[in-house]
């Protein structure tokens, strides 16, 4: 499977916003955009650059598309889909990016980043509805469950994760059990229970050339 794997930091610097890629690093004066926050190989200027409509459009796109660490034609598929839908496709879209696999273990708090998330779920660590599931694009559904397989339970992640996940929160349209460290899909998610990132009709807007 095809991912993004130059430096995520570049990503934020290039979009001039964070796009919290890289777990707790991003809550520290580490975080590279809040060094140096000009574009990646940017020479100082006085003139300030305007941007197009085109150009605004495919930047909320990138940030959408880089913030659930997703390869353009991956991306454009779910947008294919949204469209598919009834409803507002900018909602849809959130709504669909939010019930992959690999964000909603992010989400649980299993994980610091969807890069971390996603490489759980490739490496076989998660389970979903009791069955070891390794695809990340994965969609989630009202009900299910995710939790970890019983071999990775012995691994040093997991035991420092039981220790530290008592003080995380889940969204609300997810409920965990912190004791049996498993996660449940409530319900769908909402665009009003989901913190978009981006905005979804320029992202509309961008596709609909
Ligand atoms: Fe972006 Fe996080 Fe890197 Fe900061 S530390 S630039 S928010 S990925």
């Amino acid at each position: 499977m095809a991912r993004y794997i130059d430096a995520v930091c570049r990503l934020c610097r290039r979009n001039g916003e964070k796009l919290f890629l890289k777990g707790a690093r991003c809550f520290t004066p580490k975080c590279a955009i809040d060094k140096r926050p000009k574009p990646p190989g940017q020479v100082t200027t006085r003139r300030r650059r305007r941007f197009s409509d085109r150009a605004l459009q495919l930047r909320e796109k990138q940030k959408a598309r880089f913030t659930y660490g997703m390869m353009e034609r991956q991306f454009k598929k779910t947008f294919q889909m949204a469209e598919k839908q009834a409803g507002i496709t900018g909602d849809n879209l959130l709504v669909l990016l939010e019930r992959r696999l690999d964000n909603v273990v992010y989400r649980l708090g299993f994980a610091d980043s969807r890069s971390q998330a996603r490489q759980l779920v490739m490496h076989g660590h998660i389970t979903l509805n009791g069955k070891k599931v390794d695809i990340p694009s994965t969609l989630v559904k009202e009900g299910d469950t995710i939790g970890w397989r019983e071999g990775s339970k012995k691994s040093e992640y997991y035991k420092t994760l039981v220790e530290t996940i008592e003080a995380k929160d889940v969204l609300s349209w997810l409920s965990l059990d912190k004791q049996n460290m498993v996660g449940q899909v409530v319900t769908l998610p909402t665009p009003e229970q989901v913190d978009a990132k981006f905005d979804g009709k320029a992202v509309i807007e961008y596709y609909s050339r």
